[in-house]
């Protein structure tokens, strides 16, 4: 039976770094699946194409639901939430970032749950394994038998093989093999378990809920449930939660922290917080150093909306340039149009944004966006802006150029499609025919984040390989595939 195909959240998403997932678990709670839904749709945001939750009950045991679509219209009915008792879940919202892409099959959707001889475990990951091709051959060989296609499904196997008495204890035997990014949100039938790589590349916060605790990617989704945000799980760190409290333990070789810097730019919440600082104010910040580095003569400054107007605003209050509204967005644009044909997606721009024509005319507009990667986009909401009568048009931009793919979890596109791979900051203006276009630096940005003195470049503070090409974990599956890790001399 073909597979029913989840329209994307607008059409012209693929000229963005898409998020991968987001994961969200609670224990507790009355009715954890409750909190779950609703975690989850706070975390929309980080994966669209579908969602999946697992509760266990002393009566019912494990259960779980997982379906295509937003979180909205597949957790909110009492058919379905009452099929999911129980005082603990967990739960996933995914994009593809590995397994099946395009057609995906419900089989790839997460939790995915394990029937282990001391009982079962429910997992959900956030990240991308990038030694997992290797992982899953090995495992193959010695007789795991796969049911999805996706990389997470190697944690169970190698949990399932692990020669450990506990599930916690397999956990770690099981995440010692696995290379590149993850945060994982678990469960046991009393358990709450949550771990995140040695480089703590993708984030996971914990909460208090009640007499209870949560596991999120994001202190959103801890407000949405009225929990208190505690404090971000460490890189490299496991919790285990259970009724008398949170356990921590440090399984890895400690290593520096190698957090994804664009969590700060693009895909977090702006009203999350990261790293002890709401992203909203970094954001800002991202902006005045724009400012301060990019400055031109203009009447305007304007947001791509919505993820360009916290580093407008920093950049308007910095170079004291007004702010405006020139672009409206049309927030009920979302799953009108499925079908993504080429003559949609040239529509897509217009279908989405609006320019505010009686603000724009005859202006000197800057536009701010957070990035760009294709700049299929970029060049179209230029063509709008000239067309409504701007006199120039300005682009400036909250990240340095996009110029390598991620292979962390993000869904970015082959290097050869990203206009700042194989173009310079020069051509990329000819190309976009703006009257100039300018990215913040490397340096700015880490400034802007809260490192003073810039980036480190013996030892950079954060994970940045999609600008600077250096890759904090080899991605190994990649590299046999061809993939040309950036040499000594680039
Ligand atoms: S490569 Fe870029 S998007 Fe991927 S984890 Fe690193 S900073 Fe984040």
């Amino acid at each position: 039976m073909p597979m029913p195909q989840m329209p994307p959240a607008h059409p012209f998403d693929d000229d963005k770094l898409r998020e991968e997932c987001g994961i969200f678990g609670v224990v507790g709670v009355k009715d954890a699946s409750n909190f779950v839904a609703l975690g989850l749709h706070a975390l929309q945001h980080r994966g669209q194409e579908a969602g999946g939750i697992v509760t266990h009950d002393s009566v019912e045991g494990f259960q779980s639901a997982r379906r295509f679509g937003y979180v909205r219209d597949n957790f909110t009915s009492q058919d379905v939430m009452s099929t999911l008792p129980g005082p603990i879940g967990i739960g996933h919202v995914r994009y593809s970032t590995a397994g099946s892409k395009g057609q995906t099959a419900i089989r790839d959707v997460q939790p995915f749950f394990g029937e282990f001889a001391m009982g079962g475990a429910a997992i959900a990951h956030n990240g991308n394994i990038t030694n997992a091709n290797a992982l899953r051959r090995e495992l193959i060989e010695r007789g795991s038998i796969f049911q999805s296609s996706s990389d997470s499904e190697c944690i169970i196997h190698l949990m399932a093989r692990s020669l450990q008495r506990n599930i916690p204890e397999r956990m770690e035997d099981a995440l010692r093999r696995v290379e590149g990014a993850f945060s994982v949100v678990a469960m046991t039938r009393t358990k709450l378990i949550g771990v995140r790589d040695p480089l703590g590349v993708r984030p996971l916060v914990l909460g208090k809920v009640g007499d209870g605790y949560a596991l999120s990617s994001e202190t959103c989704a801890l407000d949405i449930i009225g929990a208190e945000f505690l404090r971000e799980i460490e890189p490299g760190e496991m919790v285990v939660i259970t009724d008398k409290g949170v356990e921590s333990h440090f399984p890895f070789r400690r290593q520096s922290s190698k957090f994804c810097i664009f969590e700060h730019v693009y895909f977090s919440r702006p009203d999350s917080i990261l790293g002890g600082r709401s992203v909203y104010e970094t954001r800002e910040a991202i902006g005045r150093e724009l400012a301060n580095e990019n400055p031109v003569e203009a009447d305007l400054v304007c947001p791509v909306p919505d993820s360009g107007t916290p580093a407008a605003i920093g950049y308007s209050l910095q170079s004291g340039i007004p702010y405006a509204m020139g672009i409206i967005r049309n927030q009920y644009m979302g799953r009108t149009f499925i079908e993504p044909t080429e003559q949609i997606r040239n529509m897509g721009v217009r279908l989405k944004l609006n320019v505010n024509r009686a603000l724009i005319q005859g202006k000197r507009v800057i536009l701010v966006d957070d990035s760009v990667v294709r700049g299929t986009t970029s060049r179209k909401i230029k063509e709008m802006i000239l067309d409504a009568g701007a006199s120039e048009v300005h682009f400036r931009i909250a990240s340095p150029p996009t110029a390598w793919p991620c292979f962390y979890g993000v869904d970015t596109p082959e290097r050869d499609k990203l206009l700042a791979a194989t173009m310079t900051e020069d051509q990329m203006a000819e190309h976009l025919a703006v009257d100039s276009l300018k990215f913040i630096s490397l340096d700015g940005l880490y400034r802007a984040v809260g490192q003073d003195q810039g980036r480190n470049s013996k030892c950079p503070q954060y994970c940045d390989a999609c600008f600077s090409g250096e890759y904090p974990v080899v991605p190994a599956d990649m590299v046999e595939r061809g993939f040309e890790m950036k040499s000594a001399a680039e």
